[in-house]
C-alpha cells in the first residue's frame, strides 16, 4: 500500500464529514442534497469503477411509474396504500430529477409508453381492461391526468409489430438519455464541491463512537463522521445481512434504422422485457425471468440464451421481416428484493444505507438518495 503524503491527506481526506459509497443516481443525489443543505460539509464519494459501474449508466432510460400488469401484480402482493404511495413517489421522483438536471440535459421526451400483449395472454389482458378504470381513478390525483391508461390497438400496425394482439397506452411516461443524466448529476455534484474518487473499492465499514473508518481494497483507511452505502445490487458484499439480491439485465441496441416508425417505451411480459426507440435505433433488454438462476448475479456478462431470446423478440415481433443489425450488447446489475420499495435506513449509529432500487431507479433514485442523506444530518 502506498502511504498518503501530508499533501494528499491535507487536501483530500482531512476532516471528512461524509463518505458515500457508490456513484450511481442514489449516491450522487445524496451528495448533491447534502452539499445543497450544508454547504461547508466535506463529502467524498467513492466509486469502484472508472465510470459508475452498476445500473445507473447502463439502464434503458424509461422515465416510468408502472404499467397496468405491473400495478395489478403489485396490488396482489401489497396493500392499495402501499402500491399507490410508491406510484406517487416515482412520479414525484421523476419531477425532482427533471428539476435538478433539466429536461434539455436529460434529453427528456414524452412519447408515452405502451404495454403489449400476445394472443395467448388474453386472460391477463381482460383483467387489465377490467381494472383500467380503477387504476386511472387512483392515478389521476397523482399525475393530474384523468386517463393515464387507454387501449390503443390501432397503433399496432402503425408501429409495424407482428404477433401482438393488444396495446395499452400510458400517456404520462417519458424517456431520457441515461448517459447525459449521469454526466449532468456528476457535474452538479462536482460544482457543489463533492470529491468523487473513482477506482476505489470499499471493503468494510467500521463504525465506532467517534465516526466511521472506511477500509478500501487498496489499503486506505478513510475516517469520516458518517457513511452512506448507495451500493444497490452490490450491497451484500459490503453489508451481508441486508436483503438485496443482485439481478443482471442484458441489453442490445440496433444500428440506425431508416424510417423507424416506433417511438416511445414498450413493456412486455410484466415488464421483464422492455424496448424503446433511441432516435432511430431500437434498444431492447430484459428476459432475466427466463433464466432466473443464471441472472441472479452481480457479475457483468452476456449469455447466448438471453441473446437468442432477445433476438427472437426483435425479429419476430418488434421489427418483423427487416434486416436489422445489432450494434452493441451490454449488461447492468439491478438490486431487487421481496418488496418493491428500497431499503433506506441506518445500519449502525453512523452508517446508513439507501439501496434496492429495483427496475425503477430513474424514477425513485433522486428521492431515495435524498432520504438516505437526511439520515446523516
Ligand atoms: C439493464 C437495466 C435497465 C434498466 N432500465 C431502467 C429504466 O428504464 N428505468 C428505470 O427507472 N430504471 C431502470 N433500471 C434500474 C435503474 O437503473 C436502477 O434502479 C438505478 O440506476 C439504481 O441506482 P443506484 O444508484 O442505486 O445503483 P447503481 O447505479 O448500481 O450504483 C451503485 C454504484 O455503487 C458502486 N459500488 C458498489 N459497491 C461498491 C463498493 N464496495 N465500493 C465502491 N463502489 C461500489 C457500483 O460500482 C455502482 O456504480 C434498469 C437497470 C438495468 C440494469
Amino acid at each position: 500500500m502506498m502511504q498518503w503524503s501530508h499533501w494528499e491527506w491535507d487536501t483530500w481526506f482531512r476532516d471528512t464529514d461524509v463518505v458515500i459509497i457508490g456513484c450511481g443516481i442514489v449516491g450522487l443525489s445524496a451528495a448533491i442534497f447534502l452539499k445543497t443543505h450544508v454547504n461547508n460539509l466535506r463529502v467524498i464519494l467513492l466509486e469502484n469503477g472508472t465510470l459508475p459501474s452498476g445500473a445507473s449508466t447502463r439502464n434503458a432510460g424509461f422515465a416510468c411509474f408502472g404499467s397496468v400488469t405491473e400495478l395489478l401484480d403489485d396490488l396482489a402482493q401489497s396493500s392499495e396504500n402501499e402500491v399507490f404511495d410508491l406510484v406517487e413517489k416515482r412520479w414525484r421522483g421523476l419531477q425532482r430529477l427533471r428539476t435538478l438536471a433539466g429536461d434539455t440535459a436529460l434529453n427528456y421526451e414524452t412519447h408515452g409508453s405502451y404495454e403489449m400483449f400476445k394472443p395467448d395472454e388474453n386472460v391477463t389482458f381482460d383483467e387489465c381492461m377490467a381494472r383500467m378504470e380503477f387504476l386511472n381513478k387512483k392515478i389521476a390525483p397523482i399525475t393530474g391526468e384523468q386517463q393515464t391508461f387507454s387501449l390503443t390497438d390501432e397503433q399496432i400496425s402503425r408501429f409495424g409489430f407482428a404477433g401482438i394482439s393488444h396495446l395499452i397506452l400510458n400517456r404520462s411516461e417519458g424517456q431520457l438519455h441515461t448517459g447525459r443524466m449521469m454526466q449532468t448529476l456528476i457535474q452538479l455534484a462536482r460544482e457543489k464541491g463533492v470529491q468523487i474518487l473513482n477506482g476505489i473499492n470499499v471493503e468494510t465499514l467500521e463504525d465506532s463512537s467517534n465516526g466511521v473508518i472506511i477500509h478500501t481494497k487498496n489499503g486506505w483507511e478513510i475516517k469520516a463522521q458518517k457513511a452512506l452505502a448507495a451500493t444497490n445490487g452490490f450491497t451484500r458484499r459490503l453489508l451481508p445481512d441486508l436483503k438485496v439480491t443482485p439481478a443482471r439485465n442484458q441489453v442490445l441496441i440496433t444500428k440506425p434504422i431508416e424510417n423507424l416508425p416506433i417511438k416511445g417505451c414498450f413493456h412486455y411480459d410484466k415488464g421483464y422485457v422492455y424496448f424503446r426507440n433511441v432516435g432511430n435505433r431500437i434498444l431492447l433488454g430484459g428476459g432475466r425471468n427466463r433464466h432466473r438462476e443464471q441472472e441472479t448475479t452481480d457479475t457483468f456478462g452476456i449469455t447466448q440464451n438471453i441473446q437468442n431470446y432477445l433476438k427472437k423478440m426483435l425479429h419476430d415481433h418488434i421489427l418483423p421481416n427487416q434486416n436489422v443489425e445489432i450494434e452493441r450488447w451490454w449488461s447492468g446489475i439491478l438490486g431487487i428484493g421481496e418488496r418493491k420499495s428500497p431499503i433506506v435506513r441506518k445500519v449502525s449509529e453512523n452508517v446508513a444505507v439507501a439501496a434496492r432500487l429495483g427496475g425503477m431507479g430513474v424514477a425513485i433514485g433522486t428521492l431515495t438518495g435524498e432520504e438516505g442523506a437526511k439520515l446523516l444530518l
